[in-house]
């Protein structure tokens, strides 16, 4: 008979020789959890054996990890996400710290005041992480979500119904939409008011007008892919054999690609001092805060995320005279 204590160490054991060993307890933590053998157990000491099941899932999950390579959060089917637990599996990128601070910054703006009323506009929602977490910070706000895989629209679907959040999925192509985002409005002569509405979104007030196609958006938040194909060889295996690679790759000779595209879609979208927040690659950064420059938008400003490295980006669609 072994205690969960003993199991708990022997699964970090064979843990560590894919991660550090303090992570390796947590990560051992975790699928004692997946197996019903939870926090409390593990310090209770519970001290039955596994039953049948319980080891049989216990070894696929460490052969997934061990041999294959597999993510825990695919394994565990589960990564948590701004305080909440999101179902992920191959087809989606599994949610990273980082991107919580993403969230944290259009939060902010919210707060202070500093959006315009409209809606919401998640791009490329993947597990609908970002657009769920907005829905549950906003209310009232009209959220919308796009991706261009119907697989990662399933389980953001699945997500929102988990969290009762009421989000807008739709199934697009970023580059096709924007594509139809040609007429910009003139950019000379723009200005931002000294005062700002205040960003109370009533829900008739998301909604588009008669006659008008599709509402102003108050924020456009992306996280789109943004790694350099040049950099997967010093990639977790993890990530290059499992997550998809249409959420993580950029074209190397076009990186900027999804950016261009979410810059044109933001002019055309966003409500009048309406701002976007996009997460970055720290090495395109530079690029990506002249695109949004050129591209009409003001009060540029490069973020750096709890790692020092600059990894989002926000700006303002502007006033027009
Ligand atoms: N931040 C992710 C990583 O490091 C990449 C996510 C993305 O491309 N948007 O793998």
């Amino acid at each position: 008979m072994s205690t969960s204590r003993t199991l708990l160490h022997e699964i970090s054991h064979l843990l560590t020789a894919i991660y550090p060993s303090g992570e390796a307890s947590a990560v051992a933590r975790l699928l004692l959890e997946a197996i019903g053998w939870g926090t409390v157990a593990v310090f209770t000491g519970k001290d039955s054996d596994l039953g049948p099941d319980e080891r049989l899932r216990l070894q696929d999950f460490l052969r997934r990890m061990l041999d294959l390579r597999e993510p825990v959060q695919y394994v565990v089917g589960e990564a948590p996400f701004c305080g909440r637990s999101f179902a992920v599996r191959p087809g989606v990128l599994i949610p990273r710290p980082e991107t919580e601070e993403l969230l944290r910054l259009v939060e902010a703006d919210a707060r202070s005041g500093l959006l315009p009323q409209g809606g919401l506009l998640d791009v490329g929602t993947g597990s609908g992480c970002i657009a769920v977490t907005l829905a549950k910070l906003f209310p009232a706000a009209r959220v919308e979500a796009w991706d261009i895989s119907e697989e990662a629209l399933q389980v953001a679907r699945e997500n929102a119904r988990r969290h009762g959040a009421n989000v807008c999925f739709r199934r697009c192509d970023l580059l096709e939409e924007a594509g139809k985002a040609q007429a910009l409005p003139a950019e000379s002569g723009s200005t931002f008011p000294e005062k700002r509405q205040h960003f109370s979104p009533p829900a008739q007030a998301l909604s588009p007008a008669p006659g008008q196609k599709t509402a102003p958006l108050a924020a456009l938040v992306s996280n789109p892919p943004y790694v350099l194909p040049s950099e997967e060889a010093q990639m977790a295996p993890e990530v290059c054999r499992w997550e998809p690679r249409e959420a993580l790759f950029v074209p190397q000779e076009d990186p900027l690609l999804p950016y261009r595209a979410l810059a044109r879609l933001g002019r055309k979208r966003l409500a009048a001092g309406g701002k976007i927040y996009l997460e970055l690659n720290p090495l395109l950064a530079a690029q990506v805060e002249e695109l949004l420059r050129a591209a009409g938008f003001g009060e540029v400003r490069l973020v750096e995320d709890f790692d020092k490295k600059l990894r989002f980006i926000t700006g303002t669609n502007p006033f027009l005279c």
